[in-house]
């Protein structure tokens, strides 16, 4: 199993990181020991001071895929979830400056939390999913899934070309403005329409 991230994919979250809109999807990689389930704690990394959460929507591959045409993408995911994708800012801010790659900030153990999975028919309109993210009471994200800049279909369809999906493989397929540092003794808590799906405590 892998997870697919993709990154920039929401024009106000490009810009706040000063990050160029992308004219095609930029994705990445975790590893398999990235997800955390079932609202397990978190623990704070010893290699960052600014671990920042980005909420996503992430999607579960069901069938095996390469070259998916964007118009029969819809047909390899049936699920999706409410994830965040931890991302250790400083240490990409670094790996940016020098060229390196994004590993480290990005696919370290635990830095997938994800909700259950979530039929596609029970969401509605796939094109039209709000979502978000609360720190300690406080709303930090909303997104809805109309806002992408890449859709779901158009990333599964992008990613394919290189990489062959396979089943339970997942997309998260990027993160809405707002993300911001967590810190030890914060909660996180993911929401899905009107409900709240994902509770993250920070240790
Ligand atoms: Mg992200």
């Amino acid at each position: 199993m892998k997870i697919i991230c993709i990154g920039r994919n929401y024009i106000n979250h490009a810009k706040e990181l000063n990050n160029e809109v992308p004219a095609e999807p930029v994705f990445f990689m975790k590893a398999e020991t990235a997800l955390l389930q079932k609202n397990q704690p978190f623990y704070y990394p010893e290699f960052t001071k600014d671990l920042h959460y980005e909420v996503e929507l992430v999607v579960r591959i069901n069938r095996v895929g390469k070259h998916i045409p964007k118009e029969f993408a819809h047909r390899y995911y049936s699920e999706l979830a409410l994830g965040v994708d931890f991302t250790a800012r400083d240490v990409q801010k670094y790996a940016k400056e020098k060229g390196l790659p994004w590993e480290k900030a990005k696919a370290f153990d635990h830095s997938a939390p994800i909700s259950k999975f979530f039929d596609k028919q029970e969401l509605g309109n796939v094109a039209n999913i709000e979502f978000g993210l609360r720190k300690n009471d406080a709303v930090v994200q909303k997104g809805n899934s109309g806002d992408m800049i890449f859709s779901i279909d158009h990333v599964i369809s992008y990613v394919s070309k290189f990489v062959t999906l396979k089943i339970g493989d997942l997309i998260f397929t990027g993160t809405p403005e707002g993300v911001g540092p967590v810190a030890i003794g914060d909660e996180l808590v993911g929401s899905l329409g009107d409900n709240d799906v994902l509770v993250i405590p920070i240790k």
